[in-house]
This record gives structure tokens, sequence and C-alpha cells, in this order.
């Protein structure tokens, strides 16, 4: 889906509500209403942060967590946010497993011999010398892979069929990704020598969509892979003509060892409570194909203007409010985890969070999960959004995968929820590059972030992060 709102659209509609509005709030002062709106003025008439995307994915490019990218766009972040007007920037350390792609080839052997585009899976070994050969076994789903007897499984290699469902907001990644977070564990189990399955993405071009399986210590794993979509479509046709179909599977990849990245986190001090937080969060890391320009450059500049937007405004916000580019999301979220880790203790501090990671969308919607007393702040927050398309969604949010780690803790969190219509043609693909971000939405993504991180900021209301949170929580639930 195209844009809804063109920017022109946008500061006319934002100019029409300015007046209507001016004055009639519970929560904020008019002072604090005028600069939020301030912020997203300019932030519509910027450029979103364009600059900061361009110039990661073209200084650094691909940056997989724990190559040596990974350490340039650490450097790169750190001087990035030193060159702006912070009042601090640090490091906080995360160690992790590492895994590295060389190749791979995926083939049918038989009934005559065909290549397809694949990607092997993150964590996924190499296969032994000369790659394997053997007949294929299709399943509809993890669930399918799951009530399959051993017999029919042994020896064979494993296909998982799942397709992806477009939607706006991502659902259909939630139940399709199963087959490769969990498919070469399960196929494992049950004797299989390998594992392909369907691209989880809804891209219908001839390129493979990777990704990471779940890697836990004890975890038997198999080669593993994802072919594209018009492959997986042609697997499917040619296992439905009921002959044999044989495939043939060669991957060189490594399983590293531990390596030590970093979460990099800039503050504008907070003038009344600075012990209190805003969290902005994205993660810096990438897959190793494409240019991680959408997954998550976007989510980088996006935050990164926000604060900008908030330093030049001249207002100093009363909470403190730390921008957090978080190391390793994409092979196993251990940049949140860390953080999660280190500061779950204090969660009564960490007003609210919310990670950009969904690409370059239009947000449309603003969702949270804070406790009951708070939630009419987050009403008045969308009401100052409502010019930029933003309704109000439920009372229920995840933050983004960074802050995902923190949730059994109790941190309050806001979805600013972006259109992903789109965003899973391209992620974790070859085709994650920069031209596939356009500067006028990546524009309204910042000037929401601004104004959320301003507003947030300033409320007279605690949002009940930590213990009051799941206090309240297992109240509701009784
Ligand atoms: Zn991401």
């Amino acid at each position: 889906m195209k844009l809804i709102f063109s920017p022109l659209c946008l500061l006319a509609a934002f100019v029409m509500t300015f007046s209507a509005q001016a004055g009639q709030d519970d929560h904020f002062s008019d002072e604090d209403l005028a600069v939020a709106r301030d912020l997203m003025e300019q932030g519509l008439a910027g450029d979103g942060g364009f600059e900061v995307v361009k110039d990661l994915t073209t200084r650094i490019g691909p940056r997989l967590a724990g190559t040596e990218d990974d350490a340039r766009a650490v450097e790169w972040a750190e001087n990035w946010l030193n060159d702006m007007d912070f009042d601090k920037v640090w490091l906080e350390p995360v160690t992790f497993p590492t895994w590295t792609r060389e190749t791979e080839r995926v083939e049918v052997r038989t009934p005559k011999i065909q290549s397809f585009e694949a990607l092997a899976i993150g964590f996924s070994p190499a296969t032994p010398e000369g790659g394997l050969e053997s007949e294929v076994v299709m399943f509809d789903d993890l669930a399918d892979l799951e009530a399959a007897e051993p017999d029919g499984v042994e020896g064979k290699i494993v296909f998982i069929r799942n397709r992806m469902e477009r939607a706006r907001d991502g659902s259909g990644y939630g139940p399709a990704v199963q087959a490769r977070s969990l498919g070469a564990s399960v196929a494992a189990e049950k004797g299989a020598k390998g594992l392909i399955i369907r691209s989880i993405g809804t891209s219908t071009n001839r390129f493979a969509h990777t990704g990471t399986m779940r890697f836990d210590d004890g975890m038997r794993r198999l080669p593993a892979a994802a072919i594209s979509n018009p492959d997986a479509d042609q697997l499917e046709r040619l296992i439905e003509l009921g002959e044999p179909v044989e495939l043939f599977m060669e991957i060189d990849a490594q399983v590293n060892e531990p390596y030590t990245s970093h979460n990099v986190i800039a503050e504008i001090t907070g003038s009344e409570k600075p012990e209190e937080i805003i969290a902005l969060g994205a993660h810096l890391d990438s897959w190793d194909v494409g240019t991680g320009a959408l997954d998550d450059g976007a989510g980088i500049a996006i935050i990164t203007e926000a604060a900008r937007l908030i330093l030049e405004s001249g207002h100093r916000p009363k909470r403190s409010i730390h921008i957090i580019y978080f190391a390793a999301e994409e092979i196993g979220l251990w940049g949140g985890r860390a953080w999660a880790e280190k500061h779950h203790e204090n969660f009564d501090k960490v007003q609210v969070a919310a990670e950009s990671d969904f690409g370059a969308g239009q947000i449309y919607e603003l969702r949270a999960r804070v406790v009951d007393e708070a939630w009419p702040v987050i009403q008045s927050i969308q009401t100052v959004l409502e010019p930029l398309g933003i309704d109000l969604g439920e009372r229920r949010a995840f933050g983004g995968p960074d802050f995902s780690p923190s949730l059994p803790y109790g941190l309050a969190v806001a979805d600013l929820q972006q259109d992903g219509t789109d965003y899973f043609d391209y992620h974790h693909t070859e085709n994650d590059t920069l031209d596939k971000i356009d500067p006028e939405d990546l524009a309204q993504n910042a000037a929401a972030y601004a104004a959320f991180a301003w507003l947030t900021s300033q409320s007279p209301i605690q949002f009940g992060s930590g213990q009051a949170l799941l206090d309240e929580e297992a109240a509701a639930e009784d």
C-alpha cells in the first residue's frame, strides 16, 4: 500500500487541528502541547533521519552481529551520537554466540536438476563434506511436522511449506516464523537430515528471506535453508505430481566463538526528574544480506531524528530521554536481553519504552501497556498525534523485539504501530536496501516519536513500569 497521507496533507491537517486543540487537555500544559506540535511540524519538514540511515548503510553496509562490521557499526554509532548535543553517550557490553554464512546451494536432483534461490538459516550447521542428498517430505507447518511419526521423516529432507500472510500490522509473521525458529530442532529429533522452509516473507520475487533459528545449548540442529517463495511453489508442485522428489543441499557456515559487542546509548538529561527515563530503541545490527536499511537502519534514523528534534527545540524535557541502539537483535535479541538484565531492578524509573523496528512505513496507531491511571495520558498523547494520521489502538503493546525480554519485568511499553503491508517483501533479503525508504514516511515517524517522547517525559502521571504494572495485571487476572 502506498502513502495515505502526503506530508503536505499532513501539514495542512496539522495546522487546522492545531487551533481546534490548543489548551484542551487535562494532562499537559499549553506550553508542553505547543512544544509537541512544534516538534511534529519540524519533524514533518525534515528528512526523518534519512541522512542517518544513508550514512550507516553506505559507510558500514550490512552489519551482522559478531563480525568486523558489527565493531565498525558500534564505532560509527558512537561517533554519530557524540557529534550530536546529547548530554551523555555510553556503551553497555553484550555477549552472544555468533554465526557466519559462507555459501549455500539447494537443488532438485530428481526428477530433474533444477536450482533454487536459497539462504541458510542463522545458526545452521554446515552440511557434511560434499553436501547431502535425500528424498524430501513436505509438511504444512510446524505443528504438522511435530505430529508426524519419525518413520516418515528419518533420513529425509523436511520441507515446511507454510506461507506468510500479508497484513498491515505484520500479524502473519508470528504464526509462519515458527517453521524457521523451531523447524530444524523438531526435524532433528525425528531423525531428518536437513530442513528446507518456504521463506518467511511476502515477496513473490525469486530471492530468499533469511533469519535465525532458536539456538539454545543442547538443542540438536540440522542444516537448514529457506528457499524463495516462487521456488517453494515449484517444489510443492513437484511433490504434488506424486513421484519421489530428491533434493541436494550444501551449506557452508560456522558457529563461532562468543563475541562481545555493545548497546550504544545516548541521553538527553531531564531537567526535573533526570533519574526517570523514556527509552526509545532500535537495533544497530542487521542481517548479512542487503544493507539492513529497513531492518533496522530506518529505526535508527527515526529515533535519532526524534532526539535531534528535541535537542534542537531549545526545550529540555523533565525526564531523561534515552536513545538505545541495541546489539545483536537478529541472532537472538541479545542486546535486548542484556538491557533487561542490567536494568530491570530499576524499571520503576523507566517510564515507558518503545522500539522502532518495523521498517519505514507510516505510523497509523498508538498502542500502550500502562497502568489504568496512565491510560488517559496515552489518550491525550494520541489526540496530539492524530493530525499525523495516528489513531488510538488497543490497551496492549509489545514495545518492539528488543524490549520484549523486559516485558516479564513489567516494563510499560508503547507501540507506534507502523504500516507493515510491504515490510515483509524486503525483510531479511538482499533487497533490503536504502532505495526502499521514503524520507517522507520517515519524517512522519520521527515527528511522532519526538512528540511521544516529549509528552511522556512531561506527563504528570507515572506509567507504572515494574512492580506496579505487574501487580495491576495480576489483580486484573483474578
Ligand atoms: Zn529488526
